[in-house]
């Protein structure tokens, strides 16, 4: 049975917890496939990515939206940009039809999930996508998966059936809230 893309399913868990005015950050912007999403809800989107051309890509595309700011620096930095979001979106991995060698890193991932946790709202969410497929990658999947789950309330998770390696989504809301 075809399974549904991971990307989609990780939009529909997010909807319900969007509200006018929140800050949300897209760790990963790529090109741009969650920070359009985030913006089309109304919501302000902060878009980070450390490679130029995705942002130079994404601004582009994305340039006739008002409610998104564009950074392009990595997101290990995110608390030198802002000072609280509502929630975060991390699609790990490499951009695709790109440089495989600029990948999110197991140890740069864990520490950029931290850092946004802290400044998330009481009631903020956190969504990652992991992917095994890169170097690292099975490696920031274990780790970072281990990470939300002792650090936030798993509300969704998704992953593909009947598939080699498959790429695993995770929400989770604060727990402390
Ligand atoms: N969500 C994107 C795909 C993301 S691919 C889309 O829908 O198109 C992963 C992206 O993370 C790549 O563009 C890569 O440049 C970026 N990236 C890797 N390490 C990063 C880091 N430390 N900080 C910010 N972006 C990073």
């Amino acid at each position: 049975m075809r399974h549904k893309n991971i990307n989609h399913v990780v939009h529909e868990w997010i909807i319900p917890y969007l509200k006018d005015n929140q800050t949300i950050v897209d760790a990963t912007c790529g090109h741009g496939f969650d920070t359009k999403f985030l913006s089309e809800q109304g919501v302000n989107v902060i878009a980070f990515d450390i490679q130029i051309e995705a942002i130079e890509y994404s601004k582009n595309l994305l340039k006739d939206y008002d409610n998104i700011t564009f950074i392009h620096d990595s997101h290990i930095h995110l608390e030198r940009y802002i000072e609280h979001c509502d929630g975060i979106i991390f699609n790990c991995g490499y951009l695709p039809h790109s440089d495989k060698k600029v990948i999110t890193m197991p140890q740069s991932t864990l520490e950029a999930m931290s850092k946004a946790y802290s400044l998330l709202s009481d009631d903020g969410w956190m969504c990652v996508t992991f992917y095994q497929g890169h170097d690292g990658g099975a490696q920031e999947m274990k780790l970072g998966s281990a990470w939300m789950r002792e650090h936030l309330n798993i509300i969704h998770e998704y992953t593909y059936e009947n598939v080699n390696n498959p790429p695993l989504a995770l929400f989770g809301t604060k727990k402390d809230a």
